[in-house]
């Protein structure tokens, strides 16, 4: 079977300072992976490399099968959602839901059927025609995943979706995301801080520290058998 994604000794230098040292990770197609660790472990960069905005320093990425460490973002095939919503301001949600399609050429009437499609598996029908300003944070970023859904891609990047909502919005939406995994099946790789947002979402979970994975494995077995006291540390004191 291929892996969705394959990370093969991925090294990423900042300077002098390797934020990701010879990392490697295999995440099957339909998979969820939470990337879990505390601020500045190198999640959010490990994320920006699968999506083609930083360039490694050295190593590989296979995206379903297909080298695409040299690919440009939008040609490797995955749909990104940031921690800050990062919607147009000036267009209303439909337009930012349909921005891209159009600029891809993609047909009227499929645009208008995958804006349709995408409003209805999120709930946000009714918002199509307000401005970001008008709404929400918890409905922004239901717009934000919004985005990645109507490009069809098969896999979906997660930035810490969630760290700007309070706790009520952020318990709703992960069950939200949960639900529409089940239902896409497709491959998730989800970053996070929160240890109860791994542990509820997560597949397998890899834990990081120091540009490090130091245990990738399903919940249960992280938190019934963590590899180190790092891991025990730190999945059993929640934030
Ligand atoms: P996380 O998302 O886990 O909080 P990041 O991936 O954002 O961590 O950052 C990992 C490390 O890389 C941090 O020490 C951060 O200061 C450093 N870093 C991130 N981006 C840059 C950059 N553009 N230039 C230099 N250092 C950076
Ligand atoms: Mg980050």
């Amino acid at each position: 079977m291929t892996n969705s994604i394959e990370v093969k000794d991925l090294t990423l230098n900042f300077g002098a300072i390797s934020v990701l040292k010879n990392m490697n990770l295999d995440v099957a197609e339909g998979e969820f992976v939470v990337l879990l660790g505390p601020s500045g472990c190198g999640k959010s960069t490990l994320l920006n490399c699968l999506a083609g905005l930083l360039e490694i320093t050295d190593g590989q990425i296979f995206i379903k099968g297909k080298n695409v460490t040299w690919a440009e973002p939008n040609e490797r095939g995955i749909g990104m959602v940031f921690q800050s919503y990062a919607l147009y301001p000036q267009m209303t949600v439909r337009g930012n839901l349909s921005f891209g399609l159009k600029n891809a050429k993609v047909p009227r009437a499929e645009i208008e059927a995958k804006v349709a499609r995408a409003a209805e598996i999120l709930q946000i029908g009714p918002l199509l025609d307000r401005k970001p300003a008008a709404l929400s944070g918890g409905q922004r970023q239901r717009v934000a995943i919004g985005r990645a859904l109507v490009r069809d891609v098969d896999v979906f990047l997660f930035d810490e979706p969630l760290s700007n909502l309070d706790a009520k919005l952020r318990s709703e939406l992960r069950v939200e995301i949960k639900r529409l995994h089940a239902q896409l099946k497709n491959t998730m790789v989800y970053v996070t801080h929160d240890q109860i947002e791994a542990l509820t979402l997560a597949d397998r979970i890899a834990v990081m520290r120091g540009g490090i994975i130091q245990q990738l494995a399903a919940p249960q077995e992280i938190y019934n058998r963590p590899a180190n006291l790092f891991v025990a540390g730190f999945i059993g004191s929640p934030s």
